[in-house]
């Protein structure tokens, strides 16, 4: 009888893990000890450090987490009639439904989808919940938007008792079962490719982008997936013949920083998957910005000047809502042949409010209307820092203090009331009509 032949196993290391109970094995189909068929297995599995996790359909996961009946019902978060999708559970995109598509085209697609507003400041606290988790797994956290960050698990072996994939298993273990949202893993051994992992199997996804399949992986990707290609350079690409990644790369880089200029640098490395990024931890949002399209083009100062109030609102409701303070205001115009124009303020203090963010995106508008038609508004605030610092009494404008007062009762009522209860003079209907920008996320 022919004697089977010795298994190594024992001399290789386990290159699967269970993602349910965190089990490193040799199986590929079932756990070994729980029995999940949610087994990850990748040669490099146990050697990258570099993640990017990021939460599933978030405002509609936290929304779901806080209304269980709708656990199987599809569920849109956004606007009015008149509104953008801002999120939507999977089960409103198995219909078709997307971020950012039109309220009223949403609900052609899915009508019986249980529509929900917004709640900034439930999801900022949700968000923040997460990233503490986070936090305590690693220092070197690096949050780019309100529920998504970039871990850099490097080290942390003997720390954890395990492999990074371990400890990142663990770690969305505990945001599901402590916070109540599930999230998905990128893992690669550097930013941009651990971002591009955590959107390959999304809800409650593990994807891994070694080194050794970086570049078949991302030869047949279209160039729009490079951090920084956005649709106008990948249009102008797509009109030159270059569609993929792979392109790029039969590219010189002195013909790339010819045709793109220092872009041209970051398409040569990023189409290689090199990205010498850190993880660095900073201050989880860099802007908090709000815009608006207008259905007809604006030109007089008296109509973009309404149209800014609200704006104006609604970036101070987020700055209140998320704690920040800013201290540049960004004015952003667009005209009708999409040139972006943007202009910015440095304030003396940092500032939350609405009343200040408003007067000053009116100076810097004021320098702007010369007669030019813009099909776009938006308003922002960059440099944002702690609250404390905020608004402090200026004494060259003595009516500050007092508009000051003003805003904060009318936000203590509206906490109490709801948002429409009370609203400043400003806040009357548009002019132009628009097409609406609520908040919307990504995935
Ligand atoms: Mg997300």
């Amino acid at each position: 009888m022919p004697a089977d032949p010795p298994t190594p196993v024992s001399s290789q290391r386990p290159d699967a893990l269970c993602r349910d109970c965190g089990q490193a094995q040799m199986a590929a189909r079932r756990c070994d000890a729980c029995g999940s068929v949610r087994v990850v297995k990748h040669a490099e599995l146990h050697s990258l450090s570099i993640a990017h996790i990021d939460c599933d359909a978030f405002y509609a996961s936290v929304e779901k987490r806080d209304r269980p009946e709708l656990a199987d019902e599809p569920v849109i978060v956004g606007g009015g009639h008149r509104g953008v999708v801002s999120a939507c559970c999977y089960i409103a995109r198995l219909y078709g439904v997307r971020s950012a598509m039109p309220m009223f085209k949403a609900l052609q697609l899915c009508p019986q989808a249980t529509v929900i507003k917004p709640d900034m400041r439930k999801y900022v606290t949700v968000g923040r919940d997460v990233r503490v988790l986070m936090q305590e797994t690693t220092p070197l956290v690096e949050a780019i938007s309100i529920d998504e960050a970039f871990l850099d698990l490097t080290g942390t072996e003997l720390l954890h008792g395990g492999s990074p994939a371990r400890t990142l298993v663990r770690l969305v273990r505990r945001i599901e079962t402590e916070i109540g949202v599930t999230a998905s893993i990128g893992l690669s051994y550097n930013k941009f490719l651990a971002k591009l992992a955590s959107d390959l199997d999304k809800p409650r996804g593990f994807a891994i982008i070694g080194k050794a399949e970086t570049l078949s992986f991302l030869a047949p990707r279209p160039v729009g997936m490079i951090w920084g290609v956005g649709k106008a350079l990948a249009t102008k690409m797509e009109g030159e013949g270059i569609r993929t990644i792979g392109q790029i790369r039969e590219m010189e880089m002195k013909e790339l920083v010819r045709r793109y200029g220092s872009m041209g640098m970051r398409l040569y490395h990023f189409s290689r998957g090199q990205d010498d990024r850190r993880v660095t931890p900073h201050s989880p949002m860099k802007s908090i910005s709000s815009e608006t399209t207008f259905n007809t083009d604006l030109s007089a100062l008296e109509d973009l000047e309404r149209e800014l109030w609200p704006l104006a609102e609604k970036v101070s409701k987020r700055m209140k809502a998320g704690e920040h303070a800013g201290l540049t205001v960004t004015l952003k115009l667009k005209t009708p042949d999409f040139k972006l124009i943007t202009r910015n303020q440095r304030l003396t203090s940092p500032t939350q409010l609405a009343d200040r963010i408003f007067r000053t995106g009116r100076d810097l508008l004021r320098a702007e209307c010369d007669g030019r038609r813009f099909r776009l508004l938006g308003i922002g605030c960059h440099d944002l820092t702690d609250p404390r610092d905020a608004d402090p009494p200026d004494l060259a404008d003595p009516g500050q203090l007092q508009r000051a007062k003003v805003e904060r009762a009318i936000d203590t009522v509206r906490a109490k009331l709801g948002g429409r209860a009370i609203s400043k003079g400003r806040g009357l209907p548009a002019a132009g009509g628009k097409a609406g920008r609520e908040p919307v996320e990504g995935t």
